[in-house]
């Protein structure tokens, strides 16, 4: 069997619903062989991954996904093969943190002005993890009976231009690039189907996200179809990226990519995993 990699999963310790160990373990019994957890702007999860991966033989990248406002955007950069000790990284992600603590409060006071109390203590008790995320209000949304699931309470309530949608400060690209790179890790940015820019500004963003380091683009992703894979595969090989393939996998219960079932990254395309084969953090 060849090495097989899925280099984005979430855990409990973000937006994920499962525990690092449940994730490692659901991940080597689909085939992969390298995982990466890259929870949002949070690393705790990656000792109890670790363990998980070696008791299993499963290669475990410690990742991390970083929250980045780019010109008003909402930007998400993969850190991967990254020492989770580096202490600027580590400061750096804190402040996202503490974005998010303000950010939520303030969801909380848009969903009362709605007439939706409670939301803010439900979402605490509800995330297990150091982060509060949208995903969580979403969940709170759904279980109340406000909407019938999360894709509807991001249309109606969370997502952009709907009224709880608060847009947080988040770090600038170069600085989560640079702390990436710090921390001896590749920047990889993520799942650019995603992002709602033209194909001008999608040059600019790419021409500045190499100025400051960055690396890789996720060319396989669980929100990519196969349209989305032969762009960005080009975009790869036209801007010297390395391409990155990773599920974004939050749990059994979201409808998304399960772990490890990914098309394969087209073979014109430099795979990611040649930057850190045989590095120290990999
Ligand atoms: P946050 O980082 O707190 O702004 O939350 C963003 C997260 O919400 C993403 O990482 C996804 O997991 C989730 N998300 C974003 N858009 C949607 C959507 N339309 N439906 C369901 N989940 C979504
Ligand atoms: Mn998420
Ligand atoms: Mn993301
Ligand atoms: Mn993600």
């Amino acid at each position: 069997m060849p090495p097989a990699y899925d280099l984005h999963a979430h855990s409990l310790h973000s937006d994920g619903t499962l525990t690092p160990t449940e994730l490692v373990t659901r991940a080597h019994a689909n085939g992969v062989t390298t995982l990466a957890l890259t929870d949002h702007d949070v690393t705790d999860g990656l000792a109890e991954a670790q363990v998980a991966g070696e008791k299993l033989g499963l290669r475990l990248l410690p990742g991390v996904e970083i929250s980045v406002t780019w010109e008003r955007e909402t930007l998400h950069i993969v850190g991967l093969a990254i020492d989770p000790a580096n202490a600027a990284l580590q400061q750096g992600l804190a402040g996202i943190r503490e974005q998010r603590n303000w950010r939520a409060q303030e969801i909380d006071r848009r969903l009362r002005k709605k007439n939706i109390e409670g939301a803010y203590d439900y979402v605490r008790q509800l995330a297990r993890g150091a982060i509060l995320s949208r995903t969580h209000f979403a969940q709170f949304l759904v279980t109340h009976g406000f909407v019938r699931d999360s894709k509807q309470a991001f249309k109606q309530y969370l997502g952009q231009g709907r009224p709880a949608h608060v847009s947080g400060q988040w770090a600038r690209l170069d600085e989560a690039v640079g702390w990436i790179c710090g921390a001896g890790g590749i920047a990889v940015l993520a799942h650019p189907a995603r992002y709602r820019v033209s194909s001008g500004k999608l040059k600019k963003l790419l021409r500045e996200f190499i100025d400051c380091g960055g690396r890789a683009i996720e060319v396989i992703s669980g929100s990519h179809g196969p349209a989305d894979t032969e762009r960005f595969a080009q975009i790869a090989c036209e801007y010297g990226l390395l391409g990155s393939v990773g599920s974004d996998y939050h749990g059994p219960e979201k409808s998304w990519a399960d772990l490890g079932r990914l098309a394969m990254l087209p073979a014109a395309v430099t795979p990611v995993w040649s930057a850190f084969e045989g590095t120290v953090n990999a």
